[in-house]
């Protein structure tokens, strides 16, 4: 059996930078991935099978035969789901999770955002807390976030409400014909705009190419490298080290306990050979970054007698608080062509609402969207009274394509205890492990703050000169998906919360969870630089302690 001095469960946001950081710190570690390393080629261009829009399928994984899970909707009625189904709250699977086909937005969360609790109260039956550290805590980690992956943006528009102490590596991406209508809009009615921050490549930088604006970021592999995901900044580099070993096609099943209760390692389940191999694998220390909803599986699924209801659970907390984003949408038609094509198209924001709304809890951003190209646009932004299909549609589609400005966010999520991961012993995967199971929905003020934030979007879009404008209402749903979060929080009660600030799980001096699962509350902002920023500080601690 192999030793190292730490393994770590997955490749994706959070899991490349801590595998990074210890390989660096010259320690020998395991890094686990179920899924494949995904080439340009094999993440495809198909607009029907890809992790945005996933009619019929999609692009990165995990396979729609063999990795079920079970939904149970708020009528309490199961099924079970496929990889591809909104129901599945799926985000990728294979080297680099969700940044392999990520949109890249890299938006710091608003200080306000670590203390929700203290500033808004913690409405009855919500699970609303304040964060165990603050903004200012977290803010080098950010800035290193920033300059080691490469991101690009304009801190100064902002600085004010997210203060920072160094601006982006990178310029911002260029403003377009929609750029310039919204921004008229918003000087209106004197809101704030700020440049969209991405993990995209606007000139050079790490050694890779820039965007040629091909206008496929967001569900797709880039194909000149210039978006910036851990499996091409920080993998590569803790792979350079000769530290670190990376086995893909392979799942962490269960981790491991002695006779004591102490965790000395874990089962793994290895296909890359075509065959199931099970093995067993020694550390230090265990470091799962999986993502919210399998961080919180694999944790409920490591049973043993010392701890009957799996690792960490001992106050019944690991997978509840499950959360997202709502992400109200607006659309309008402008007088003069807003759509140029050139991507990524996501360019100007506003953080006008993310606090500070008379009878809001929170609140949220937003921005335009990356480009869509036509069946997206068919699928997801036609008025409600156009017919789907027949002459009408295809003339609005051939007139109106390039004239609808689209603006939506992520809205603030105030997480509810039931929304919630657990296991369904009664239904495995294609490896034999018991799946999970996602249930309950998010705390309704939640549709109090989207509802508010697309009466926002229709403001915004009338204000920069449409006539026509329409908006999908949103509903009170279960709110994991991409943005998925807070199965694991960090607190400094154990009662309240898995881990302690750095992810050390209370009752283990040697388990961590380091992912999206830590996030007390989702911010009203895009996650993945938040949970990228944690991952470094975190590893930076386990560095220091192992
Ligand atoms: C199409 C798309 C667009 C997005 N756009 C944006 C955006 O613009 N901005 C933004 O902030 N966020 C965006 N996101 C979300 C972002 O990608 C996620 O927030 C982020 O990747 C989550 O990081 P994580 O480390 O928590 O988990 P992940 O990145 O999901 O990584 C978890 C990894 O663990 C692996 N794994 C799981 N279980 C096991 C196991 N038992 N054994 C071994 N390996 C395992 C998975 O295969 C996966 O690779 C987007 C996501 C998608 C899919």
């Amino acid at each position: 059996m192999n030793r190292y001095d730490a393994i770590i469960i997955g490749t994706g946001a959070a899991g490349g930078i801590v595998a990074c950081i210890l390989a660096e710190a010259g320690k020998s570690v395991l890094v686990l991935e179920r899924g494949s390393a995904l080439s340009f080629a094999d993440v495809g261009r198909d607009q029907l099978r890809n992790q945005r829009l996933a009619i019929y399928g999609h692009n990165a994984g995990p396979e729609l035969i063999g990795n079920p899970r079970v939904f149970v909707d708020p009528h309490g009625r199961s099924r079970i789901v496929k990889p591809h189904e909104l129901d599945y709250h799926n985000n990728a699977a294979c080297v680099g999770g969700g940044t392999r086909v990520y949109g890249a937005q890299a938006w710091r969360f608003h200080p306000d955002d670590f203390r929700m609790a203290s500033k808004y109260g913690v409405p009855e039956g919500s699970s609303l807390a304040d964060w165990p550290i603050a903004y200012e805590t977290l803010e080098p980690f950010y800035e290193r976030a920033e300059w080691e992956l490469g991101a690009a943006g304009d801190g100064e528009s902002i600085r004010h409400q997210i203060p920072r102490k160094r601006n982006y590596p990178l310029r911002p991406v260029a403003p377009g014909p929609q750029t310039v209508a919204l921004q008229n809009g918003a000087r209106q009615l004197n809101w704030i705009t700020t440049s969209v921050p991405l993990l995209i490549n606007t000139e050079p930088y790490g050694g890779r190419a820039a965007c040629i604006a091909c206008k496929y970021c967001v569900g797709f592999a880039c194909p000149t490298d210039a978006k910036n995901g851990s499996q091409n900044t920080v993998i590569p580099r803790a792979l350079a080290t000769g530290n670190c070993e990376l086995k893909t096609s392979t799942i962490a099943e269960a981790i491991e306990t002695d006779e004591r209760g102490n965790v000395f390692g874990l089962t793994y389940l290895d296909q890359a050979s075509g065959e199931t191999r099970r093995q067993t694998a020694r550390a230090k220390v265990v470091i799962v970054s999986a993502g919210a909803i399998e961080s919180a599986r694999l944790l409920l699924n490591s049973r043993s007698p010392s701890h009957p209801t799996g690792l960490g659970n001992e106050h019944d907390q690991v997978g509840r608080n499950l959360q997202g984003h709502l992400y109200p949408r607006a659309y309008g038609i402008s007088a003069a062509k807003v759509f140029d094509g050139v991507g990524p198209g996501v360019t100007i924001a506003t953080t006008q609402f993310n606090h500070d709304n008379a009878g809001i809890i929170g609140g949220g951003m937003l921005a335009d969207d990356f480009i869509k190209p036509p069946i997206d646009f068919w699928y997801d932004s036609l008025p409600p009274d156009l017919s789907r299909w027949g002459i009408e549609n295809k003339r609005f589609m051939r007139e109106n394509y390039t004239r609808v400005l689209h603006v939506r966010g992520p809205v603030q999520d105030i997480p509810h205890p039931d929304g919630r991961v657990t296991v369904d012993a009664a239904v495995r995967d294609k490896w034999g492990i018991p799946v999970a199971r996602l249930s309950g929905t998010t705390y309704r003020a939640t549709v109090d703050a989207a509802e508010f934030m697309r009466e926002r979007g229709e403001e915004w879009l009338r204000a920069s000169g449409c006539e026509k404008v329409w908006s999908s209402q949103p509903g009170l749903i279960l709110s994991g998906r991409q943005h998925q979060a807070g199965t694991c929080r960090m607190g400094n009660d154990p009662k309240s919360s898995v881990t302690d600030e750095w992810g050390r799980i209370h009752s283990h001096d040697n388990l961590f969870v380091v992912d999206g699962s830590l996030h007390v509350t989702n911010g009203g902002f895009n996650p993945v630089l938040t949970i990228m920023a944690l991952a470094f500080r975190s590893a930076e601690h386990i560095a220091r302690v192992i």
